[in-house]
């Protein structure tokens, strides 16, 4: 069904869901896991968790691969 080599690494928690690539969205060629999504998406951003995380991405998306 799913090839066990693809097992990505979040990229903002460092975890690889259950489901690996299944569980989350990849950008930009940057996995990101379900979870870390929805934490994106609930984020007020106003908050430090979104600046912090903005940058996170931000470093990580400028890093080529
Ligand atoms: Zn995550």
């Amino acid at each position: 069904m799913y090839n066990s080599n693809l097992l990505p690494k979040c990229i903002l928690c460092g975890e690889t869901p259950p489901m690996g690539i299944m569980d989350g969205v990849v950008l930009r060629s940057k996995f990101l896991c379900h979870g870390c999504e929805q934490k994106i998406l609930d984020l007020d951003t106003c908050s430090i968790d979104y600046d912090a995380i903005i940058e996170k991405l931000k470093i990580l998306w400028v890093s080529k691969m």
